[in-house]
């Protein structure tokens, strides 16, 4: 049996939700084992989810993963104006897309209101608070806290020693005139009642925690631990924003990043393993997180990593999963329909996989697979297509393809090399403005590979067209 021992005992207040199921803390003795770890995340949700937040949640689930302990989540929904319904589910949709599971039933903050009133009139009760009408518009009196006025220092999990001095707190108000309990003492209270252990959130609340640690003391409840995650910043090292690009997680997943990727290299944003590994699946880092390895300073934000680390968990897609999802995509373009080619689909699917690093880019990469009227390059027509002697080098591969007995790699590449002639030695002569034909691009996959797949048809018909463009007798928009 592991040591228990009661968590925290708050005697003399009833905890009477107004609302239920939705504040379900129920109970006012929290027992549990003193190693347990009790972590949460705490959203005010908006609407969208910013991946500053979305990161602290990672970065407690985490770390309550790997302890064996409960991650737990608290809607901080008091502004009802923002805090919407549609608002709520957002916040629950993207937890679910991240697989952010929870333990225990999310609690309500609004539901509470009734708790934290009767907590400041308790306050009220020990002279810790007091009423005033000073600033409240006629409306009735204000909540404060009264705020001791020695220093204030706590040892952050992650910033170290903070100190605060006295002479530098006032007084705060708790439950407004208009009877709102406010932030601080709503945030505070739900942490006791919920049994939190570490509260692990953004540094823009350090200097509320200096406040809260008093309301702590205030209410006999033992201090939790405290852990203040650095800033997201752009390259120029200021906050992180949708001027920046894209910030909401619903944004990345709308584009089509996966969310094992996004997760990835979310951990990684403020936090490292140590060692020189990225790309490291979910187990990976459950088992190497340590709040220790927060680093204080501003976590720079890099979509090209993002990118690339999104190229690693498309190679590690399951191939049916990326099939699926290639041909829902490739239908909803107009690319494929029910009459297209199974097989060919198939082929294309296999010959560019690699090459997608995130959806978006597939059709791009299939677009000439499927259609005629594919965009060129404007700058690779002009560097391969309009040259000398192009033209008749085309017309002369086109007649030693139409001849070929066998459309394989191997035959397309040994007919190439006799279109060339004397000029054996400049094989991209021809490479590069066959290429630019038959795709419209100037990059691609190995080009005899892309030749066989494409087949003889959709060759011929290109070569041909690309001798014309060649010549200057076509000219084609991008
Ligand atoms: N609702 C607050 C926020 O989103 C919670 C802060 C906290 O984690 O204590 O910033």
């Amino acid at each position: 049996m592991p040591s228990r021992r009661p968590f925290f005992v708050f005697v003399g207040i009833a905890l009477v939700c107004e609302e239920q199921p939705a504040c379900t803390i129920g109970v006012l003795t929290v027992e549990q084992p003193s190693s347990s770890v009790r972590v949460r995340f705490a959203p005010s949700p908006t609407g969208q989810v910013h991946i500053g937040n979305i990161r602290t949640a990672i970065f407690n689930w985490l770390f309550a993963r790997g302890h064996g302990g409960k991650f737990l989540v608290r809607v901080e929904d008091t502004d009802r104006e923002r805090s919407t319904p549609e608002a709520i589910r957002v916040l629950f949709e993207v937890m679910e897309w991240l697989g952010l599971d929870f333990d225990e039933d999310p609690v309500y903050q609004s539901a509470c209101v009734s708790r934290h009133k009767q907590v400041a009139e308790d306050l009220i009760a020990r002279g810790l608070a007091y009423k005033s009408d000073k600033g409240a518009s006629g409306m009735g009196e204000a909540i404060l806290f009264r705020m001791p006025k020695e220093d204030v220092r706590f040892t952050d999990l992650i910033k170290g020693e903070i100190a605060k001095p006295g002479d530098s707190l006032q007084d705060f108000v708790i439950v407004r005139s208009d009877g709102t309990p406010v932030f601080h003492l709503a945030n505070v209270v739900d942490d006791i009642d919920m049994g939190i252990t570490h509260v692990i959130r953004g540094d823009d609340h350090v200097e509320n925690t200096f406040r809260h640690i008093r309301l702590y003391q205030a209410l006999g409840a033992p201090l939790p631990q405290f852990g203040h995650l650095p800033m997201i910043v752009n390259h120029q090292g200021k906050p992180y924003s949708k001027r920046d690009g894209a910030a909401f997680v619903g944004e990345f997943r709308d584009t089509g990043y996966l969310p094992d990727a996004l997760f990835n290299f979310l951990s990684l944003l403020g936090w490292n393993p140590g060692d020189d590994r990225e790309y490291m699946p979910r187990e990976e880092l459950v088992a190497a997180f340590d709040l220790a390895r927060v680093q204080s300073s501003p976590a720079q934000m890099d979509l090209k990593k993002l990118s690339w680390m999104n190229g690693c968990y498309m190679a590690d897609l399951p191939i049916a999963l990326f099939r699926e999802e290639a041909i829902r995509r490739l239908q909803a373009e107009g690319l494929v329909d029910a009459a297209t080619d199974a097989a060919y689909v198939e082929a294309v699917l296999e010959l560019i996989r690699s090459r997608v690093k995130v959806w978006p880019e597939l059709i791009e990469l299939a677009v000439y697979f499927f259609r005629e009227d594919y965009p060129f390059d404007a700058k690779a027509v002009r560097k391969r297509l309009l040259k000398p002697g192009v033209s008749e080098l085309l017309d002369r591969l086109r007649e030693g393809y139409a001849g070929l007995s066998e459309w394989s790699e191997s035959a397309l590449d040994e007919a190439l090399r006799s279109a060339l002639g004397a000029d054996q030695e400049n094989a991209g002569t021809l490479i590069h403005p066959v290429r630019v034909a038959v795709s419209g691009q100037a990059g691609g996959p190995g080009l005899f590979e892309m030749l066989q797949v494409l087949g003889r048809d959709r060759v011929l018909t290109r070569l041909e067209r690309g001798s014309r463009i060649a010549a200057g007798t076509l000219t084609v928009g991008e």
